[in-house]
């Protein structure tokens, strides 16, 4: 289920409700692209939200997210994987931060146990994997955010790459073709964010960004 799709005329996405309102029927998944439908309550209580159709592959239900942990990549270099573990280690708090400002708050033991996910799968090794794409990777890992863990979360959401990706490096060796973004997904309310990855580490939390224009200096 999900109630924002991509408005095929103008491209923004809108909401299910704005494309009730003009009455459109379909629009476009903001992750996997494909057309998807309108559906109206059929009974008190169900709103108005997209349909993929039966047999979607999309992420964004539940079942089909991949186990990013577990997707292979194409070359791996143990060269640059020992230089890559050092700059983890060296910016580990950094790392831990962003993670945090992505899913609005990591506990440390989480954050532990995405690092020892991708250490045991080899995930440093993987080639050209630079260090600014490593908190984007590791909250995919996870399985749920839970809104019960953070003040911040007010729905459960779990993380997504790019339909389309088979091998996890294709998503740093092939920008051309796989989306810079990851999305988080509400298994109740679909898509609620899209995130950019940035080519370098970002810190800061959005609630941070727009609070601080009021701080008084
Ligand atoms: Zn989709």
């Amino acid at each position: 289920m999900s109630f924002r799709a991509v408005d095929p005329d103008s491209g923004a996405i809108q909401e299910a409700d704005w494309f009730h309102e003009r009455r459109k029927k379909v629009g476009l998944c903001e992750v996997c692209n494909s057309e998807i439908e309108l559906r109206a309550e059929t009974s008190i209580g169900t709103s108005i939200h997209f349909w993929h159709g039966k047999g979607s592959s999309c992420p964004t239900i539940k079942k089909n997210r991949k186990k990013y942990e577990d997707l292979p990549a194409t070359q791996v270099d143990k060269e640059s994987g020992k230089a890559l573990r050092q700059k983890v280690k060296d910016n580990a708090y950094l790392i831990y931060a962003c993670c945090s400002a992505i899913v609005d708050g990591l506990k440390y033991p989480e954050f532990k146990e995405l690092v020892a996910k991708a250490t045991d799968k080899g995930i440093w090794d993987y080639k050209g994997l630079a260090l600014n794409y490593v908190p984007y990777l590791l909250v995919t890992f996870h399985d749920m955010f839970y809104a019960k863990g953070s003040k911040l979360r007010d729905d459960r959401f779990y993380v997504i790459l790019e339909p389309g990706i088979n091998h996890l490096d294709d998503l740093w060796n092939q920008p051309g073709f796989i989306k810079q973004k990851i999305w988080k997904v509400s298994p109740e309310k679909g898509v609620l964010e899209e995130v950019d990855i940035l080519d370098y580490l970002d810190p800061e939390p959005n609630w941070f960004k727009s609070a601080k224009r009021w701080l008084k200096i």
